[in-house]
């Protein structure tokens, strides 16, 4: 239908810029309002699967995501003490050539930056920044955005992609809970300067032990290396990506792990160790008005542990354009993309916060009998990177 609809998204992250380029590609008018007043991102790193590569490539951004990117070998499960290996999947090759696309490890600056580029080639007026919005207001003719700075946005449809505290989703679901997992994550980028040669190959590695696990693995083209340790604390944790924790706490949380660890700890900038809560927010089974939805973790916040929020947010992009172009109505456009990605986005954010446990056993045998259990091999990859959000078929 429906290339004369005027969009207005909430937020530049990854789930708004994506779909602002998508829908911009497929000739709607797409206005997006961010609150910072410049676009940036925080330095950590975003796996990115074939599901959500595919739509990037459908933007054109193949060529810069292998210029920054990193494409892993496998992903390797190893004890927290001995290094030995407990469980491996292959990435590389056999992701690729399975699910018709590459696994990425992306610095979230760099595919923030690939992406609001790509937003501005295709509209330089597109992006308004220092525009925090407060709250909308829809009716039979379309909706009105709100900002804090007294503006306001008149559009035909309303995109809440201003991620986990979302107002848009406030607005429409009131007051959801919000509870602490019991776990903090830490967070740090290494120059690889820093550290000894081939500390470790092109491949993501989670360290498994009691009551914490890390994840370390290479950015932007291999120069950096990401590290995210999350730990059990009793004590709850600010929810913010860019609080500082002195390293000293760092250090103690991962006394007695491998030495690599510690190396990787040691060679973490001290100025630059950030730590936050994670919290757990059941998923919602309706997040769409009349004239207003939401995506991303907006629409479907989730634990990191199936590395799936920013892919989820790329997903959803994808699909609600086609059911904008598809539908001459757009509620009937919202409800159908709200159908569509409820099951699976509620399938992953479950699934991730059963992932927790599965990383967290002392016992070598037990993990192995867990891995084998969980079939954590088969099930993350058979459905969770084989859809295809550009041409799976919608109900
Ligand atoms: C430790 C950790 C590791 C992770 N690793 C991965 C991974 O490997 N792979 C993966 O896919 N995902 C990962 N994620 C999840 C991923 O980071 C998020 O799911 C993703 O960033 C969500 O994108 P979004 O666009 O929905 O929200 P956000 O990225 O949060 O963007 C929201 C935007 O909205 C803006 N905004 C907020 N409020 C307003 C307002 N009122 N008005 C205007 N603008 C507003 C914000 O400034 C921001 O720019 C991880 C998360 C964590 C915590």
């Amino acid at each position: 239908m429906k290339q004369h609809l005027k969009i207005i998204i909430v937020g530049a992250g990854i789930g708004g810029l994506t779909a602002a380029a998508i829908l911009l590609k497929r000739g709607f008018s797409v206005q997006i309002y961010e609150q910072a007043s410049v676009l940036s991102e925080v330095g950590a790193g975003i796996q990115c699967s074939a599901n959500a590569v595919k739509v990037l490539y459908y933007l054109g951004l193949k060529d810069r995501l292998d210029h920054v990117g990193v494409r892993p070998n496998a992903f390797e499960f190893r004890r927290f003490d001995t290094a030995e290996m407990m469980h491996r999947i292959p990435l590389g090759k056999e992701h690729e050539s399975k699910f018709n696309a590459p696994y990425y490890h992306l610095h979230r600056a760099d595919i923030h930056e690939i992406l609001a580029n790509c937003v501005n080639e295709l509209d330089p007026n597109c992006i308004h920044l220092d525009s925090k919005a407060s709250g909308f207001f829809e009716s039979d003719h379309g909706v009105t955005l709100d900002l804090e700075n007294g503006q306001r946005v008149y559009g035909d449809v309303l995109v809440g992609a201003d991620g986990i505290k979302s107002v848009i989703r406030a607005q429409i679901l009131g007051e959801t809970p919000v509870t602490y997992t019991g776990d903090i994550a830490w967070r740090g980028v290494i120059d690889v300067n820093q550290l000894p040669k081939g500390i470790m190959e092109t491949v993501s590695t989670v360290w498994c032990g009691p009551k914490k696990h890390a994840v370390m693995y290479y950015l932007r083209a291999g120069t950096l290396l990401n590290f995210v340790g999350l730990v059990e604390h009793d004590q709850p944790e600010n929810e913010s990506w860019t609080q500082k924790r002195p390293w000293e706490e760092l250090k103690k949380d991962f006394v007695g792990w491998h030495d690599n660890i510690q190396t990787v700890i040691d060679a973490i900038d001290k100025n630059a160790c950030y730590r936050y809560a994670l919290n757990n927010r059941p998923p919602v089974t309706n997040w769409s008005t009349g004239k207003a939805t939401l995506i991303g973790d907006a629409a479907h916040p989730t634990l990191p542990y199936m590395a799936s929020g920013a892919v989820m947010a790329i997903e959803d992009a994808a699909v609600l354009c086609r059911c904008l172009e598809i539908n001459t109505d757009v509620s009937r456009a919202l409800i159908q993309f709200q159908n569509n990605r409820l099951e699976r986005t509620t399938k992953i954010v479950n699934g991730s916060t059963q992932s927790r446990a599965l990383y967290r056993i002392e016992d070598v045998q037990d993990m192995r009998e867990a891995f084998h259990q969980n079939d954590l091999n088969k099930s993350r990859s058979e459905w969770l990177y084989s859809y295809d959000p550009l041409n799976v078929e919608l109900t």
